[in-house]
């Protein structure tokens, strides 16, 4: 049970879960293509990888972006010699009532949760089917893409998204070998949570950290999830246990009970 040697690609590997996802893969044996926004925080998570003894590279892509998303897959397989698994991590939050939402709010998110997936699924998709082999494309949902929280309802519609894709994606491409699946994290204490804590607070009155402890306290097994807790999960759908495994979207919440 191995993913040794293997290549992968993770979008949004500057910080947070994406970080942690890079890192666990790295330590599992493969080699990591790191993709985000900002050169500095990729240049660090590369240094780590080489620590553990991984050979890393980085790309900067907006992942909202069709060509870049292509490019970063191209520049995986040509700088790591081989293209293996992708993972379609990078996301933005958007807090507020649906009242509020703004057209221009709602683009943004839907171009970075949901274009950003799709267009990574298609390059990845198409560079597996190019290199004629098998591959695997994980995808990150969410809690929210399993039900519609309050405050967080755009957000929610496109985790809902991600996993509508990660089940159409899966029948069409399953002749091909790749398989395709999803992870659901819970709240994990990561700069993301600290922006949906703030903006709760502004729109609610809510002392700030307020609703961070709430969700926590929702939490079956009593703590709040760290990148790690994602990674493992990950780690499983990227690697060989998972081969029989398509079109999933895995909770890895802790048990979160508090809607
Ligand atoms: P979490 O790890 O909880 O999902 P973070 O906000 O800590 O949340 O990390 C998300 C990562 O995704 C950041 O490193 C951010 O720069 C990256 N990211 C956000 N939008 C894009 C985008 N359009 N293209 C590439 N990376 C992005």
């Amino acid at each position: 049970m191995s993913i040794t040697g293997k290549v992968v690609l993770v979008t949004g590997a500057g910080q947070g879960i994406g970080r942690g996802i890079a890192l666990r893969l790295a330590h599992d044996g493969a080699d990591i293509a790191l993709v985000d926004l900002d050169q500095t925080k990729l240049d660090a998570v590369a240094d780590e990888i080489r620590q553990i003894g991984r050979r890393a590279t980085t790309f900067i892509a907006d992942v909202s972006d069709r060509a870049q998303v292509h490019a970063a897959v191209e520049h995986a397989h040509s700088e790591l010699s081989g293209f293996d698994v992708i993972v379609n991590n990078a996301g933005i939050a958007l807090v507020g009532p649906i009242s509020d939402a703004t057209p221009d709010e709602v683009s943004k998110i839907w171009s970075v949760n949901v274009d950003g997936v799709l267009w990574g699924i298609q390059a990845a998709a198409a560079k597996f089917q190019a290199l004629g082999q098998r591959g695997k494309i994980i995808n990150a949902s969410s809690i929210a893409g399993h039900d519609g929280f309050a405050m967080l309802g755009v957000y929610s519609a496109t985790k809902f998204a991600v996993r509508a894709l990660t089940q159409a994606a899966a029948k069409e491409y399953a002749t091909d070998g790749i398989t395709v699946n999803a992870y659901c994290p819970g709240v994990v204490g990561t700069d993301m949570w600290v922006t949906i804590d703030k903006r709760f607070a502004e729109l609610t009155g809510a002392p700030e950290g307020a609703t961070y402890e709430k969700f926590v306290g929702g939490i079956a097994l009593g703590r709040a999830e760290t990148p790690d807790d994602v990674a493992g999960f990950v780690s499983y759908l990227a690697g060989p246990d998972s081969d029989y495994m398509t079109g999933q979207a895995g909770l890895i919440d802790g048990g979160l009970v508090y809607r």
